[in-house]
């Protein structure tokens, strides 16, 4: 992935995952599959993993092929005990797991969740992916430091520190769960994987990400390119847009982008949304933003 880039969306002040309010910080922000290649140097081509920091406590949003890359921060950190949130268990969103280093450290405690499987944990699934012939490495039954917990999207996960996550449940095939993050009056919302019903946003999801100062949002498809895509569980730009100016939304981070789309075709998309909703931006790799007291203050006086 190179070094951070911690590129600046206008107005926004960036001192990277803060201890009071809610850091960000992107290490895979592609769907379907990984595109590594010319094309993708500037946005990024590993699949969907987001770090979201509340309050500085840890919490890991998808596995996907960015993982890997995250992993590899933490290996000297001092997170000795952190989440891992599961939209679902497609294979974009999980098949970073198998090289995520801190798995094979016993004196970390992970848990992993998912909330679109009715209540089931992922734990059978994701043992499987971990079993011969698709992976040599089997999961250690008795491993002690791993937790898989099921919940239903919808319900609200409550965590140490008096930090809860609000979910709720997205249409796309199987299921998947979007989570929202708040603290002191900041809130970052993840929508991905997940199809819009229509033209009009919906009454929930206008809910779920009411006043959110960052909404990461699963923007496979332009307009035109999502009329041949219909039906495949997936969001377009436009949609995206019309559900943050609906729900009083600060920024739309455009995520899980298209595996054909290269940079170019991205920072078209970027002009436009600067356009319509200055701040909006595509999400790249490696990106951090911090949404705190400072920062917010600085945004309001404008740059
Ligand atoms: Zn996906
Ligand atoms: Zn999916």
């Amino acid at each position: 992935m190179g070094k951070m880039d911690t590129r600046t969306p206008a107005g926004l002040n960036v001192a990277p995952l803060t201890t009071r309010g809610i850091g960000v910080r992107f290490f895979g922000v592609r769907g379907s599959i990984p595109v590594p290649g010319a094309g993708t140097l500037i946005y990024g081509g590993n699949t969907a993993c987001v770090e979201i920091r509340v309050d500085g406590r840890l919490f890991i949003v998808d596995a996907g092929s960015g993982l890997a890359s995250l992993g590899n921060t933490l290996v000297d950190g001092p997170e000795g005990s952190f989440d891992i949130l599961l939209s679902h268990l497609h294979q974009d969103h999980i098949v970073g797991l198998p090289f995520f280093a801190p798995l094979y450290d016993p004196s970390r405690r992970i848990r992993i969740y998912a909330g679109n499987l009715g209540g089931q944990t992922p734990e059978t699934a994701l043992r499987t992916m971990f079993s011969p012939p698709l992976f040599p490495i089997e999961l250690d039954h008795k491993a002690k430091h791993l937790d898989f917990i099921g919940f239903q999207a919808g319900e609200t996960l409550r965590f140490d520190g008096g930090i809860s996550v609000r979910t709720t449940p997205l249409r796309h095939p199987g299921g998947a769960t979007g989570y929202r993050f708040d603290a002191h009056g900041h809130a970052v919302a993840y929508v991905c994987d997940f199809e819009h019903a229509g033209p009009a946003p919906e009454s929930a999801m206008i809910d779920f990400v009411r006043n959110c100062d960052l909404v990461i949002y699963d923007t496979t498809f332009t307009v035109e390119d999502y009329v041949a895509c219909m039906g495949w569980g997936h969001s377009t730009i436009e949609a995206g847009l019309a559900l943050c100016a609906a729900a009083g939304a600060k920024r739309l981070a455009a995520f899980h982008h298209n595996p054909d789309y290269d940079d170019a075709k991205l920072a078209e998309i970027e002009a436009l949304l600067e356009r319509v909703s200055p701040g909006s931006f595509c999400a790249r790799e490696g990106q951090a933003l911090d949404f705190n007291e400072i920062a917010l203050s600085r945004a309001r006086r404008g740059p």
